[in-house]
């Protein structure tokens, strides 16, 4: 796979942070609790194994639970491992996290994190919140079971009805990877948290975008996003890599979705991760980049330099 940039531009050339800031790509899978999705989660660690891509891999608890190799087997792989809220996906009442009192998230937290654990032997300190719901509240959720990032803020995305993000309470939020503060998380602050925001361009960065708007305009994407930020983070679902009728939804789900779930997905990703890589783009994971990145950007806000990447990762246990 051709690495290199074939015109000499990298995303983010010209401002303010020059040839330091090497544009990061963020390759990220949420597993929700979906029955049968496993297959899909084994593609992916097939395809990140030929391309050489270490990514960051979002577990729902019950997902976690019933696949524990699996987990293993991702941390084994070098993969990061997060937690993506209990029993997030398709079959029961979903969980909210803007919604939900902090009691309720901190179950829901450290009962994912618990099973996570017991299948790799590592704790995990890196979330998202499903369907990208967050709230202040969840920080200090978060903080207190222990956690140092989160990729949930959908700066800059409005689906305009098609998915799940209609509000624009976070439409403003910083691009770039920051420290929010715990009164309005769409500004910077004083977390010890690192918000690491999923990439959106009004739609998001995601597979069901590559799926349903196709490779050219997802290009068209990334190139708005480069312009504007160093990060690029991308998820995609398990799920979405095998045939619905192999997996278990609710009945509710919509035919729509559940059409477009083949293997052959995995061949348009392919083509997706050629063109970033080509476009000049560094895959990395999220708790080894953007420490150090931070203190190029604003380093008396962020306070990035009490960091050392080091320390971070050994702490946390995931070495
Ligand atoms: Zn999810």
């Amino acid at each position: 796979m051709f690495t290199g940039n074939g015109n000499g531009q990298h995303p983010g050339n010209g401002n303010r942070h020059g040839n330091l800031a090497l544009p990061q790509f963020y390759f990220t899978i949420d597993c929700d609790w979906v029955p049968g999705s496993h297959v899909g989660l084994e593609m992916l660690l097939a395809f990140c194994e030929r391309t050489h891509l270490k990514g960051t891999i979002f577990f729902a608890g019950r997902f976690a639970e019933a696949y524990p190799d699996l987990v293993r087997d991702c941390h084994d792989r070098g993969h990061q491992l997060g937690t993506h809220g209990w029993a997030h996906g398709g079959l029961e009442d979903d969980e909210d996290f803007r919604a939900a009192s902090y009691e309720q998230q901190r179950r829901w937290i450290r009962q994912a994190t618990d099973a996570v654990e017991k299948a790799a032997g590592i704790r995990p300190v890196v979330f998202r919140a499903p369907n990208l719901s967050i709230g202040e509240t969840t920080l200090r959720a978060l903080e207190h079971e222990g956690y140092r990032y989160d990729s949930s803020v959908p700066a800059r995305r409005f689906d305009m009805g098609f998915g799940r993000v209609h509000y624009l309470k976070y439409f403003w939020s910083p691009l770039e990877p920051y420290r929010p503060s715990g009164d309005d998380l769409t500004t910077p602050g004083e977390s010890p948290l690192i918000e690491v925001p999923p990439s959106s361009c009004l739609f998001p960065f995601n597979m069901a975008a590559l799926r349903t708007l196709g490779l050219p305009m997802v290009q068209r994407m990334i190139r708005w996003i480069g312009r504007r930020s160093r990060h690029l983070v991308f998820y995609c679902h398990p799920s979405e890599f095998v045939y619905a009728k192999d997996q278990v939804f609710p009945d509710a789900m919509s035919k729509w979705n559940q059409k477009g779930m083949c293997p052959a997905n995995l061949s348009i990703l392919e083509a997706l991760l050629d063109y970033v890589l080509n476009y000049g783009y560094t895959p990395t994971q999220m708790m080894e980049t953007t420490v150090h990145q931070l203190d190029l950007g604003q380093p008396s806000i962020l306070r990035a330099c009490s960091f050392r990447s080091d320390r971070t990762y050994r702490e946390e246990g995931q070495r």
